[in-house]
């Protein structure tokens, strides 16, 4: 008899992690699996940032930091929001935590409370609606779909609004789906709800990896500064997903919440690690580029080939490195197509369905994985639709 607190069945997770194990079992037993299930970059952290994590640990820098962040990270933070979001903002407004997501469930914490509803994207990450949930907000789903670009329906999107939404998450480029949001679309949302008592959870941490056109942050909207809670961080664009540096950007008020549920948790993010931050902003970016033009090319590769592959279509996402295919004319399900590609093809990818109910009929494969590899996927998965079809 355990006597677990309710609130813990209230979480849920991600299927990421879980087709991971599976496929690691069947490798354990001598099959050979390509991994296109997992959203990490195959790249390794640029030598100069490791160098600079190195150096800070080797000089003695491993204690504790301030909960929001040493003040050098947060200048150095606030100086690159200003450069490459637009955002005017300052080191008071920067609270840096591990990594990515404590700022979902930082954000869910201090203002969604129980019966308020929070709109966020559906097929999304599936973080959102399980901290949604685990608060006790309302999840209101907000469609998107392929035939619109995987972009919000503006006219749903206002229908959506009521007395009650305290919260609206935005994610562009998108994990699952790789769709982005223009600066038409990130306009008209504010139109409707900047006379409103709302905020907005803008999820930045794929802003860096956009194949057309160049980000546009809510934040940088005067309107929308104050409500806007901007989540980014080092995991994706510097292929640092197991260093666990990421960074808010908010009101200097909720600052000093997220500081305390920082107190209350972490005590702080690691200490070499916020120095390793600052070479990253500050040092070279040509790793950067030569990533983005990799996930480029693979993505044009994979597009290409399933749209070749008999009831597959996906269109090409202009963001992060994932497409998001549908299957719908395979006439397999989501979740029965990533088991039997899993078993029986040697493919690990994922169910849309992973990412909320609006994803069934798709599919998530990650091109974070060598063109080799991609093709080598393809060749199965075509092969197995061929003759299951
Ligand atoms: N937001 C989105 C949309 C993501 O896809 C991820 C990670 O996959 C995160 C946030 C969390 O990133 P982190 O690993 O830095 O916590």
């Amino acid at each position: 008899m355990q006597n677990i607190a309710d609130r813990i069945s209230l979480l849920s997770t991600e299927s990421a992690f879980d087709v991971l194990a599976k496929a690691k079992k069947l490798e354990t037993q001598g099959k050979d699996i390509v991994h296109l299930e997992i959203g990490q970059p195959d790249f390794k952290t640029p030598q100069n940032i490791i160098d600079a994590g190195a150096r800070a640990m080797n000089e003695g820098f491993t204690g504790y930091t301030p909960a929001n962040g040493l003040l050098e990270t947060r200048e150095v933070i606030a100086d690159y929001c200003i450069r490459h979001k637009g955002v005017k903002t300052n080191a008071d407004e920067i609270v840096v935590v591990p990594g990515g997501k404590p700022i979902m469930f930082y954000t869910m914490l201090s203002l969604v409370n129980p019966g308020d509803e929070v709109i966020y994207p559906n097929p999304g990450f599936p973080i959102y609606e399980s901290n949604i949930k685990f608060v006790g907000g309302v999840p209101v789903p907000m469609p998107l779909l392929d035939e619109n670009d995987f972009r919000i329906d503006i006219e749903k999107f206002k229908e959506s609004i009521t007395d009650k939404t305290k919260l609206v998450i935005l994610n562009t480029p998108s994990n699952p789906t790789g769709g982005t949001l223009t600066k038409e679309d990130i306009l008209a949302i504010t139109d409707i709800i900047k006379s409103r008592d709302i905020y907005v959870l803008s999820d930045e941490i794929y802003d860096r990896i956009m194949f057309d056109g160049e980000p546009f942050s809510i934040a940088s909207i005067p309107e929308m500064k104050d409500k806007t809670i901007i989540l980014d961080g080092f995991s994706k664009t510097y292929a640092m997903t197991g260093w666990r540096l990421g960074y808010g950007v908010m009101n200097k008020e909720l600052a000093k919440h997220f500081t305390m549920l920082m107190v209350n948790s972490n005590s702080c993010a690691a200490s070499f690690t916020q120095k390793a931050a600052i070479e990253a902003l500050t040092g070279p970016q040509d790793t950067v580029v030569y990533m983005v033009e990799q996930f480029k090319k693979r993505r044009d590769y994979v597009v290409e080939a399933l749209n070749g592959i008999p009831g597959i279509s996906c269109i090409l996402p202009s963001g992060a490195f994932y497409v998001f295919p549908n299957i719908k004319n395979t006439n397999i399900n989501g979740k029965v197509l990533q088991d039997r590609l899993l078993e029986e093809a040697g493919v690990a990818t994922l169910a849309g369905t992973s990412f909320g109910s609006y994803g069934e009929g798709y599919l998530r494969l990650s091109c974070a994985n060598s063109m080799e590899n991609l093709e080598k996927a393809i060749e199965r998965i075509d092969k197995f639709i061929r003759s299951n079809i």
